[in-house]
C-alpha cells in the first residue's frame, strides 16, 4: 500500500485548492498587471482575495504579503535584500535552520560583510532566548533569524522571546515560518515578528508559489528587490504573478486557518500511535525533538545500528525521508541532527516521518508493521555479518 508520510517535504494538493485553482487556468487566464481590461481586473482581483486569505492566516494585515516563487526565494529576499542600518555588521542564527537560511547567511557574508554569528542548539534543538539576547549585546546585529519550527525535528522556538531580544538590540527578528503554517497558530503581530518566509506546498497548496510578510510601518525594515524589472508587488519582486498558484495558496490558507486546530489534533493523535507502537515493538529506538514543543505532525526516529538509507529502501513503498527534501541528496550526515548532538553513525540512523491532513489510521499502521519488520530484519543480516 503506497503511504506518503513525507508532508514536511510537500503536501498533496488538498482537492478544495485544486477546484479553486483549475477556472484561472481554463477559464479566466488575465494578467493581473493588465490594467486597460476586465481580463486583467479580474486576476488582480482574484490575487488580492487571495492575499487577503494569506495574510488572515498569520494574522498578517494583506498590505504586509509579497507573493513570490518559493520560501526559498522569501528567505533569500528578506536575508540578502534587508537594508543595513549604520554599524550593524552581524546576522544572528542558529545551527539547526533551514539550508536556505544558512546559505543566504553565508552570501550576506562574502557579498555584504556581515558577519554571521550561528547559535548552537540544545540537545532537543531549542535556542536559548538568553544566547540570543548575548549575540545581540555589541549593538552590531542586523537581523536576528530563527525559524519558528524545525523541519526535521519539528521542534518549535519561543520566537516572541527572540523578537525581543532582537528589537533590545536594535536589530530586525526574520522568522522561517514554512513548516509552522498551517500547523500552529501564528500572529506575526503578537509574536513581533518583522519578517517571515512560507510557502504554499507546505499547506496543501501549489508548489511554485510563496510569501514574504515585511512588516508595515517600520521605516527601519527597507528590503531592495532580488528581482527587478516591473515594479510588481510594490516594487519587491518583480515578474507576472502566478495568479492560479496564488489563488490556490488563498484557498489552503483559508482551509487551513479554520481546520487547523482540530486537524493538529487528529494528526497528533496519529503520530503519536505511530511512536508508540515503534517503541514498545522494537529497542533502541529515540525520539529527536523537543517532546513538549514539537509539531505534531513530525516524528524523527532514529534506530540504533541501522543505516536510514536502508531501511528506507527497505519499506519501498512508505514515504519517509532521513532529512530535509532539499538536502537529501547531501551524503554527509544531517546538519540538524549533528546540531542536537548526534555522532555520525546515530544522525545516519534516523527517519522524518512527517504526517499530514490525509494521512489515515490504516496507513500508520501499515507503516508501523512495515519499519518494525525492516528494522528487525536490517538488525538480524547486520548481527549475522558481524
Ligand atoms: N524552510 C523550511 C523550514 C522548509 O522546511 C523548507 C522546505 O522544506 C523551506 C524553507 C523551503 O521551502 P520552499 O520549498 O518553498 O522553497
Amino acid at each position: 500500500m503506497r503511504t506518503y508520510l513525507d508532508c514536511n517535504a510537500t503536501t498533496p494538493v488538498d482537492r478544495r485548492v485544486l477546484e479553486e485553482m483549475l477556472p484561472r487556468l481554463k477559464e479566466t487566464w488575465g494578467n493581473p498587471s493588465s490594467r486597460d481590461h476586465a481580463f486583467g481586473w479580474d486576476a488582480a482581483e482574484a490575487v488580492e482575495l487571495a492575499r487577503g486569505h494569506v495574510a488572515g492566516l498569520i494574522n498578517a494585515n494583506a498590505d504586509e504579503v509579497v507573493f513570490t516563487g518559493s520560501a526559498t526565494e522569501s528567505i533569500n529576499s528578506a536575508l540578502r535584500g534587508l537594508s543595513v542600518r549604520p554599524g550593524a555588521t552581524w546576522t544572528v542564527t542558529a545551527a539547526t535552520e533551514h539550508e536556505a537560511v544558512l546559505e543566504s547567511c553565508r552570501l550576506a557574508a562574502r557579498q555584504r560583510g556581515l558577519r554571521s554569528c550561528v547559535l548552537p542548539v540544545d540537545t532537543s534543538g531549542r535556542v536559548s532566548p538568553d544566547s540570543v539576547a548575548e549575540a545581540c549585546s555589541s549593538g552590531e546585529t542586523a537581523v536576528v533569524s530563527l525559524a519558528l519550527a524545525n523541519n526535521e525535528i519539528g521542534t518549535i522556538h519561543p520566537v516572541p522571546l527572540f523578537a525581543a531580544a532582537a528589537h533590545a538590540a536594535g536589530a530586525v527578528l526574520f522568522s522561517d515560518i514554512t513548516q509552522a503554517l498551517g500547523k500552529i497558530r501564528i500572529d506575526v503581530h503578537e509574536s513581533a515578528i518583522d519578517l517571515a518566509a512560507f510557502s504554499a506546498h507546505k499547506v496543501y497548496g501549489p508548489q511554485g508559489v510563496g510569501a514574504l510578510f515585511v512588516r508595515g510601518g517600520q521605516p527601519e525594515i527597507t528590503l531592495e528587490p532580488l528581482i527587478v524589472g516591473g515594479g510588481h508587488e510594490r516594487g519587491l519582486r518583480a515578474g507576472t504573478l502566478n495568479v492560479a498558484g496564488i489563488v490556490g495558496f488563498g484557498e489552503a490558507c483559508r482551509i487551513a486557518k479554520f481546520e487547523m486546530a482540530e486537524e493538529s489534533q487528529r494528526v497528533g493523535r496519529l503520530r503519536d500511535r505511530l511512536e508508540t507502537a515503534v517503541l514498545a515493538h522494537l529497542p533502541d529506538v529515540w525520539v529527536n525533538g523537543d517532546q513538549a514543543h514539537r509539531l505534531s505532525n513530525t516524528s524523527s526516529l532514529g534506530f540504533g545500528g541501522i543505516d536510514a538509507r536502508a531501511l528506507i529502501r527497505d519499506m519501498h513503498d512508505v514515504a519517509v525521508s532521513t532529512r530535509s527534501a532539499c538536502s537529501s541528496g547531501d551524503a554527509r550526515p544531517s546538519h540538524v541532527l549533528k546540531a542536537i548532538g548526534l555522532s555520525d553513525d546515530d544522525a545516519y540512523a534516523c527517519i522524518r516521518f512527517s504526517l499530514g491532513r490525509f494521512t489515515t489510521e490504516e496507513e500508520v499502521d501499515y507503516a508501523i508493521d512495515k519499519v518494525v519488520a525492516s528494522v528487525r530484519k536490517l538488525r538480524r543480516f547486520t548481527s549475522a555479518s558481524a
